[in-house]
This record gives structure tokens, C-alpha cells and sequence, in this order.
């Protein structure tokens, strides 16, 4: 595999641009060796500056459900991109697309259209405080809801993959009002909530995770932190981020049928365009300037290229058939991959729910938390990493992460998937 081209751009980069990426899982910096500088994408199959062609589970950490550069989402961003890029004014697209979202998933009665998942759950937090008039927040150990300060505690994604502890950076201040509980204990959750229930104004978790790799919930997880949340005045926030419009068409709470109040959505929502949205109740969402007084404003919210680009990709995922498309084709792979382990005598976890799955490379027992991602055999996930890399199929360079199965990934790519994961894990 030839990557001349890449190794130099990213020694140019690195002159310029911290760790030479724009966002650091793209360094590459976990598994090591270069990460290829991409030129171009098509459906199932990404391109590099040296030629070299992939087959991507990546799908941009998310958006392309649809695969890339789907012929309609590209139709759709160029024609709004000649009517102009930004006008800072209100579009009758941004209703439509507001309509879809509260179409779609029952909680949602308002909905604010915003530019990255980060602002979406840094917002839906500052209405849950406003409108509680409390400050504690409460997440759980490994789930990842961007980079705000009072987020950045024991997160998920590339800050559990580069095991920082919390940023330097993020005033203690700030910080001392976020508590953090490991995922899927209950009793952690009722402890804290008869301990001081009644200072929390909001409690925020991913529904399903997939920034410390893909973990279900155990049953009465939510259940119990919908219950504690509801008796004592706190506000649940779903951070469907990821999982929003993917894993079913009202995201996770329409998969496991639990009402958060408020939700975050992003990725999918914006079709590879940066935009994203919180929403929820009314009652909450009505105190958002300039309904109500709590702020937030952005320059380039509901952007009409980005709007287009979203409206078209949830449009398409409406169409019959697409999540049980997405369910075959990832079960296909979860089905492979499961032989692979076992043909290789490689013992290992795979863990799925629709089209997204993580392969832990533990004892084959259950992943339920962060402590137990954390004691996966990441060196083994590095050498599985570059193994498939080599055979061209691009994975997410960290085992913290979810992989992403897309509607242009077809029975053949899976296949070639399976083929090559013989090779990798063969090789381990
Ligand atoms: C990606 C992600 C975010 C952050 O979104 P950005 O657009 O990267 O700011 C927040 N929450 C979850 C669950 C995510 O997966």
C-alpha cells in the first residue's frame, strides 16, 4: 500500500494544524502509522492522495447512512448553494425540516436547528438548567456529548481513546457541576438521586452508546433513570447524536421506547453537511430566545445548503424497507465477523444494534461499561486495525468506536469485509 502522498501532507499539516487534523481521533495517534489524506468518496468506497481505495465503516463517524455523494443529497446541497450559501434569515426549508424532526420522534414538539452535535447538547443543557434554575448535571463514565467544558469529564470517543484525564483547560468550577456514574448501574442512579435528587437539573446519556464502542442498555437502566429523573424534577436528555435516525426513525427512544424531555441530534440530521438540533418538550423549549429568555443564536444556524443536504437524507431514510436494508446488511456483518473470531481461534466480543457494531477484543463476555472497554485488548485491536487497513477495508482508527454499516454497502462488500477480517485476525 503506497502512502508517499499522504506521509507528506501530513508532515505539511502538522506545521500548521495541531497533530495535523482538525479533530483528533483522525491522527491515527492510537493505532499509529499514517492516516491516509482522503480525496474522495462514492457510496460505499473512499478514495486517498496516494489512490488507494477503501472500503469505509467510517461513513464520517456517522452522517453517510445513505453512503457518500448519494445522487440526491448532492443535487439538493448544489442547488441551494446557487440560490446562495447563507442568508441569516428564516426558509421554508428550516420549517420542513423542523416538521420532519417532530413528525419523526414523538418527543420532539419544538425543535432549534444548530451547526455541530457539541452546540446541540451544550445547548439542550443550558434549558435544562435555565428552566430548573439547578446547576448539577449528572453523565455517565465513556459516553462522549462533544467538547463543552462541563462535558469533557470522563469522556468517551478520542478522550477515552488517548486516556487523557479531563482537559486541562476546563475550569474545575465548571467541571465540580458535573457528576459522573458508570454506565448501566441503576442503583449507582437511584443512590444519587435519593441522595440529592433535587439539585440535579438534568441528567444526559447516550441511549445506546457508540463513543466507547457500541453498548447496549441493560434492561431497567432507562427505565429507572427516566423514573428517578421524572419524581424529582430533572430534565433527560437523550444524546442521539449518533444514534438519532439510524439505528430506527425516531432514534434510540423509538427503538427502546423510553421519552426522554429534551434530545440531541446531529450527524445523520445534517447528511454530511455541519448541522445538528436539540428538542423536545414544549413547555422547556418555549423558554428558548426569543420565545422565552433562555439564549441561543448562530450565524450560520439552519444553513440552506445544510438543510437541503439533511432534508434529502432523512427523506431517503423514510423510504419502505431502508432500516430493515440496514439491519440485514450489519447482521450479515456482525454474522461474518462472528465466524472470522472463531475460525482464528481469536476470542472476542461483537456488539451490535442495527447498522452500528464494535468487535471488543476481550473474553467474549458482554461489554456493559467503560471500565470493561477500557480492559479490552486494544495492542490486538491496533494489529486487527492495520491488518484490515491493508486489505482495504477503513475501520475507526480507535477500539472506542463504533463502526457504521451505510444503504450502499452491499451483501459483496460484506463479504470482501469477512474475507479480509480472516486475514487480519489470521494474523494476530
Ligand atoms: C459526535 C457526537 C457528539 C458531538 O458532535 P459534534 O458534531 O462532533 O460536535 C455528541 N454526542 C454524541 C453522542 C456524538 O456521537
Amino acid at each position: 500500500m503506497k502512502t508517499e502522498r499522504s506521509a507528506e501532507l501530513l508532515k505539511r499539516a502538522q506545521a500548521v494544524i495541531p497533530g495535523g487534523v482538525n479533530s483528533p481521533v483522525r491522527a491515527f495517534r492510537a493505532v499509529g502509522g499514517v492516516p491516509p489524506f482522503i480525496t474522495k468518496a462514492q457510496g460505499a468506497n473512499l478514495w486517498d492522495a496516494d489512490g488507494n481505495r477503501y472500503l469505509d465503516y467510517v461513513g464520517s463517524w456517522g452522517p453517510m447512512i445513505l453512503g457518500h455523494a448519494e445522487p440526491s443529497v448532492v443535487e439538493a446541497a448544489k442547488v441551494a448553494i446557487e440560490r446562495s450559501s447563507s442568508f441569516g434569515a428564516p426558509t421554508e426549508a428550516e420549517v420542513k425540516m423542523a416538521e420532519l424532526v417532530v413528525q419523526r420522534v414523538p418527543s420532539v414538539e419544538r425543535v432549534r436547528l444548530v451547526s455541530s452535535g457539541t452546540e446541540a447538547t451544550m445547548s439542550a443543557i443550558r434549558v435544562a438548567r435555565g428552566a430548573t434554575g439547578r446547576d448539577d448535571i449528572v453523565k455517565f463514565e465513556g459516553c462522549y456529548h462533544g467538547h463543552a467544558d462541563y462535558l469533557l469529564v470522563k469522556a468517551g470517543s478520542g478522550v477515552a481513546t488517548f486516556d487523557l484525564p479531563d482537559s486541562p483547560g476546563v475550569p474545575a468550577d465548571f467541571a465540580k457541576h458535573t457528576i459522573t456514574l458508570p454506565y448501566n448501574d441503576a442503583d449507582a442512579l437511584t443512590a444519587l438521586f435519593e441522595a440529592r435528587g433535587d439539585e440535579i437539573a438534568a441528567v444526559i446519556v447516550e441511549p445506546i452508546t457508540g463513543n466507547m464502542g457500541v453498548i447496549p442498555p441493560a434492561s431497567e437502566f432507562l427505565e429507572t433513570l427516566r423514573r428517578v429523573t421524572k419524581a424529582h424534577g430533572a430534565v433527560l436528555i437523550f444524546d442521539e447524536v449518533m444514534t438519532g435516525f439510524r439505528v430506527h426513525p425516531a432514534g434510540a427512544q423509538g427503538l427502546l421506547g423510553i421519552t426522554p424531555d429534551l434530545s440531541a441530534f446531529g450527524k445523520i440530521i445534517g447528511g454530511g453537511m455541519p448541522m445538528a438540533a436539540y428538542g423536545g418538550r414544549a413547555d422547556l423549549m418555549d423558554q428558548v430566545a426569543p420565545a422565552g429568555p433562555i439564549y441561543q443564536a448562530g450565524t450560520l444556524s439552519g444553513n440552506p445548503c445544510a438543510v437541503a443536504a439533511g432534508l434529502k437524507t432523512l427523506q431517503a431514510l423514510g423510504a419502505p424497507g431502508t432500516y430493515d436494508q440496514l439491519e440485514k446488511t450489519c447482521k450479515g456483518l456482525e454474522a461474518g465477523l462472528t465466524d472470522a473470531l472463531q475460525s482464528a481461534g481469536v476470542s472476542g466480543r461483537i456488539q451490535r444494534v442495527g447498522s452500528m457494531l464494535t468487535l471488543f477484543f476481550n473474553d467474549g463476555r458482554p461489554v456493559r461499561n467503560f471500565e470493561e472497554v477500557r480492559a479490552c485488548d486494544h495492542e490486538k485491536f491496533k494489529k486487527f486495525f492495520h491488518g484490515m487497513l491493508e486489505r482495504g477495508i477503513y475501520l475507526p482508527a480507535s477500539g472506542y468506536e463504533a463502526w457504521f454499516v451505510s444503504l450502499a454497502h452491499t451483501a459483496e462488500d460484506i463479504e470482501r469485509t469477512v474475507e479480509a477480517a480472516r486475514g487480519a485476525l489470521g494474523d494476530l
